[in-house]
Order: structure tokens, then C-alpha cells, then sequence
């Protein structure tokens, strides 16, 4: 079996602790000021590579984090260096922040498929979805290009490789289930697979020192002109106060009034 040549997609999202604010006006989030962080699916992402590099050791080729974005990316590809991936690959589509969510999973995936071939990797390990658009499309998108097997929304991933077969547990309605593939395999991560480590600064300062690419979208070949179009976006209506009632009755017709039921 191959050497595990491992790719992790990482994508810059608005921290998961700040309530977005929607510019209804022109239909875009509001980035002004606002902190970014690395999405936490993909978080687990890289732990789940670094784990896997710390039990298998030489059998782990190489660990690159790829993101799709903006420069502004590069914070989120050193926070993945500095959690012990080896390189980082940063396409740069030039969109401004605003409008990030015209990047559509299925461009995401695309460039990510030509990556994936032009480096030979045989693991992509992805969050299973981005706090910011929700879509959890991107790695299924991503293993259909490929044609390869996918495990998503996994809770545990043992690799054996010698045979090159995984096993994967993922989170199912109603409990789990257990799969396994052979190589080469997309996986999504869920919350219950691992407990991101803590980096140190001495590994944000090493991670200074790890190797960085760049490559636009057409060194890969690939159109990411949206195919959606944005008619509106809204914040979540306002909560209006609540009110006690003194027994059921009067719950019912507070529902009733109200057009609940
Ligand atoms: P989504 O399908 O947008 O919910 O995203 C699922 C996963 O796809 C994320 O957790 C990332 O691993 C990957 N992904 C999505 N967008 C990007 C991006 N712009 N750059 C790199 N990886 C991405």
C-alpha cells in the first residue's frame, strides 16, 4: 500500500462566538472588523490527520491543507500548519469577503478535485460542513468528481496500512454505523470524532517556516463562475418578549390567537 498522502480543505469563516450582521441592502454579510477563524469542522479535520500521522508515523507521506478564498486565507492555512500539517496550499480566487458565499461548494469541489489529481493524495479529510453557508456539500460533491468511496460524518477512523482499507464510523440518525473502504477515501468529520489540540506559540512560530503555494483557480483548470444568484438575505426575526399564562386553557388560546395551532 502507498504511504498515506493525506489532504486537509480548511475553510476562513467568521468565528463561530460572533453573531453575524446582515446587510440586507445589498444582500451580504457584514465583514467589517469582524474576526475570522479556521471552521471548526475542518479543525477537527486537521486533528484527525495529525493523529493519524502520530499512530501510523512513516506510513503518513504528507499532511497539506488546502483552502479556497482570499490572501486572508493564509491565517487560516498557519492555523493548520501550526496544529502539524506539513504544507499549505492557498487558491487564491480573489473574492472579497463579503461575498464569499458566491464560492459554491460545487466550485470548492472542483478546485479541490484538480488539486487532489495534481498531487496524487489518496485521504482528503474534510469538515463536514462551514459554519457560514451550512452546506455540507462539499466533500460528497468532492468524492463524486473523483469517483472515489466517501465516509461522512465520521465519529472514528481507523486506517490499516497494510491493506489500505478504513473503517469509519459515522453518525446516523438514531445512533451510528460502521463502513469500510478501501483507499483511496473522502471523509467528513464530526464533532464527536476528536478534541482539537491546543497550539503552543512555539508552533505558530515553526509554522511561520512551512512551506506556502499559491495557485489561482485557472493553473487548476477550473471555472468558478457562480451558478446561483443571491435574491436576499435577512437576519433571523426579532424574539418578541414572552408571556406567562395561568393554566392550559389560556395556553391554547394564546396558541389559538396567535395561529400556532
Ligand atoms: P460545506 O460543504 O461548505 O458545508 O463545507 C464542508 C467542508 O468543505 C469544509 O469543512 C471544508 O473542509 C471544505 N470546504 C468548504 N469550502 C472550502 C473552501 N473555500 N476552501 C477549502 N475547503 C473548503
Amino acid at each position: 500500500m502507498p504511504r498515506l498522502n493525506i489532504i486537509v480543505p480548511v475553510k476562513r469563516v467568521i468565528d463561530y462566538a460572533i453573531r453575524p450582521r446582515v446587510n440586507a441592502a445589498k444582500s451580504v454579510i457584514e465583514t467589517n472588523g469582524v474576526k475570522y477563524s479556521l471552521n471548526p469542522f475542518c479543525e477537527i479535520a486537521v486533528e484527525e490527520a495529525v493523529r493519524l500521522r502520530e499512530l501510523h508515523k512513516d506510513a503518513v507521506e504528507s499532511i497539506t491543507v488546502v483552502s479556497a478564498g482570499n490572501s486572508k486565507a493564509q491565517d487560516t492555512l498557519r492555523s493548520g500548519l501550526a496544529m502539524g500539517a506539513d504544507k499549505a496550499v492557498l487558491i487564491d480566487t480573489g473574492i472579497a469577503d463579503a461575498t464569499m458565499l458566491d464560492l459554491e461548494p460545487l466550485a470548492v469541489a472542483k478546485l479541490l478535485d484538480a488539486y487532489v489529481k495534481k498531487a496524487g493524495a489518496n485521504v482528503v479529510i474534510l469538515g463536514k460542513q462551514s459554519i457560514d453557508d451550512d452546506s455540507n456539500q462539499t466533500g460528497q460533491i468532492l468524492a463524486g468528481l473523483l469517483n472515489w468511496p466517501q465516509a461522512t460524518n465520521a465519529s472514528k477512523v481507523e486506517i490499516d496500512t497494510d491493506s489500505g482499507v478504513a473503517t469509519v464510523t459515522r453518525e446516523v440518525d438514531g445512533g451510528s454505523e460502521t463502513l469500510s473502504a478501501p483507499l483511496p477515501l473522502v471523509i467528513t468529520t464530526d464533532l464527536r470524532l476528536n478534541t482539537p489540540r491546543y497550539t503552543k506559540l512555539q508552533d505558530i512560530m515553526k509554522a511561520k517556516k512551512k512551506k506556502t503555494e499559491t495557485l489561482k483557480p485557472a493553473d487548476l483548470g477550473v471555472d468558478i463562475t457562480p451558478r446561483l444568484q443571491t435574491i436576499s438575505l435577512a437576519d433571523p426575526p426579532k424574539r418578541t418578549g414572552g408571556a406567562k399564562v395561568p393554566d392550559v386553557d389560556s395556553l391554547i388560546g394564546k396558541l389559538k390567537e396567535a395561529g400556532a395551532i
